[in-house]
């Protein structure tokens, strides 16, 4: 049973220059089938499970109908691509509304892979079902870990084939987001727009993302506020990301959101071993998406966003800049604090100051050195098992375990506070490579749902360190190729 009632979508994005979007239906496929219903999503957004009657949820997932309400667009915006500017927009996506939730909220609902749009240039539109299918389970499981994500509230399956390297069956993914404003769509604007058509952006931004603002700012200095609170979400995505060890792999201007959840999950994965230097996209050839990169190039990505302010912030441009250069410097100061944070908590220690840095590097180090597992270094340390770990009886280890130690008893806190702390910080379970690729193998060779279902339960909790987590804290075989990620 699926979804029928309780729609409320409004079109507010249209509001804005007409520039920004084109009108588009999404295109009907063959035989939809809902393959996943992410029900728990659908009840925070208003939607009813109760009613059979009128248009079935499948053939909204699939964009054969349209929910009540809905005036699909496809949004255009630009983007630095590996560091070239270029025309982009939805070439694959229709957004068919805003859902006003029970709870105020308001989400954008964007079909992924409905069929070509004026944006699509020689693009099919179209997705394949394994890429929408491993977006479903990494960014829910982005979710259950407490980092600001979109959601993914279903999967179609088409019925009909697209033609990538070899044919593969058709896909579409209903996606929710906060908003798909991304620093692209601002560039765009800089680019193709006029000075008006830019305020309206920037004023719709911060009307739906940054209210408060509006409380004690006007004029120019909101714009500058703007940025700062796009800049700090950004500090703060990033550095939960690399506390994860979680990899998006393309990092270009067009997918990051101003609302600061992550969005785009093609090339993304998981480190398994430590390494700064790891890369996953087939395409990333120079490793400018590197896990170590990411906070640099999430400082890129800003600058790109503050030029985009500058005719906004000031009336000079040169003064624009001067204002703008000095809140970018804000970036590794904001990204810093909140990785210190974040470090000390996987440590047990609560108030981490600058002196940790040395402690953490160290067991950084450490840990890359002997090729220790990111997560379960993190488990081993908060559940025990510390002496499994390679890096165990080496001298180095030794003094650091002690110092760690002498630095949590320095805090005012018991040793079960800290534990407890470190718990709330250190999944038990991310979603493995290896164990995604046999979730989708099931699903899109043999039409198996329970392998995908069974790693979502697990995925779902990952802060609790249950004996059904085992399976899925295994490394991949260390004989195993390399895994490689492509764009889906
Ligand atoms: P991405 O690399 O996923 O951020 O996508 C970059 C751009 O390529 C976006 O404008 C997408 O809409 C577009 N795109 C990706 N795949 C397709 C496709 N199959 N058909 C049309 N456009 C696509
Ligand atoms: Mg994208
Ligand atoms: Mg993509």
């Amino acid at each position: 049973r699926l979804p029928l009632e309780g729609w409320n979508l409004e079109a507010g994005y249209q509001q804005l220059p007409g520039k920004l979007f084109s009108k588009a239906d999404p295109v009907p496929v063959k035989d939809p089938k809902v393959l996943v219903y992410n029900e728990a999503l659908g009840r925070e957004l208003g939607l009813r499970l109760e009613q059979e009657e009128g248009v079935p949820g499948g053939l909204i997932f699939s964009g054969n109908a349209l929910p009540q309400g809905s005036a699909p667009i496809a949004q255009a915006y630009a983007g630095h691509q590996f560091g070239h500017f270029t025309m982009l927009g939805d070439g694959r996506a229709h957004l068919l509304g805003e859902q006003l939730t029970p709870q105020g909220g308001r989400y954008d609902i964007q079909l992924k892979g409905s069929g070509p749009t004026p944006y699509s240039r020689r693009g099919d539109g179209r997705a394949a079902l394994g890429p929408m299918l491993r977006e479903y389970i990494i960014s829910e499981a982005m979710h259950a870990l407490g980092i600001p994500s979109t959601r993914a509230l279903a999967v179609v399956a088409t019925g009909e084939d697209v033609q990538r390297e070899e044919r593969l069956p058709g896909g579409i993914l209903t996606r929710v987001a906060a908003s798909h404003i991304r620093v692209g769509t601002f560039e765009y604007l800089q680019r193709f727009g006029n000075l008006q058509e830019l305020k309206a952006l920037a004023d719709y931004t911060i009307q739906r993302h940054f209210p408060e603002i509006l409380e004690k700012s006007d004029g120019e200095e909101k714009y500058v506020k703007l940025f700062e609170a796009v800049q700090d979400k950004q500090a703060a995505l990033i550095a939960k990301w690399q506390l994860v060890g979680f990899i998006h792999g393309v990092m270009n201007t067009d997918n990051m959101a101003l609302s600061g959840e992550t969005i785009d999950y093609g090339p993304c994965a998981f480190m398994d071993t430590y390494d700064p230097g790891t890369v996953f996209s087939s395409i990333d050839r120079g490793g400018r998406y590197a896990y170590k990169n990411q906070p640099s190039i999430g400082q890129w990505n800003l600058a790109r966003f503050a030029e985009t302010l500058l005719p906004l912030v000031h009336q000079d441009p040169a003064q624009g800049a001067k204002i703008m250069e000095e809140k970018l410097q804000g970036f590794s100061r904001a990204y810093e604090a909140y990785r210190l944070k974040g470090m000390g908590e996987k440590l047990g220690i609560f108030q981490a100051a600058k002196e940790d840095q040395v402690l953490i590097q160290r067991l950084l180090q450490l840990m890359a050195e002997k090729e220790e597992d990111f997560t379960n270094t993190f488990v081993a340390l908060t559940y025990g098992g510390e002496e499994h770990l390679k890096m165990a009886e080496t001298p180095r280890f030794k003094d650091w375990f002690s110092r760690w130690k002498e630095r949590l008893e320095k805090q005012k806190k018991t040793e079960g506070e800290a534990k407890a702390l470190m718990k709330t910080a250190n999944p038990a379970v991310i979603p493995r490579n290896h164990q995604v690729e046999r979730a989708l193998k099931a699903a899109v060779e043999k039409e198996d749902f329970t392998v995908m279902e069974k790693l979502m339960t697990v995925l779902q909790n990952p802060y609790e360190n249950s004996k059904e987590k085992k399976p899925y804290q295994e490394p991949p075989d260390p004989s195993a190729k390399p895994y490689v990620t492509y764009c889906g």
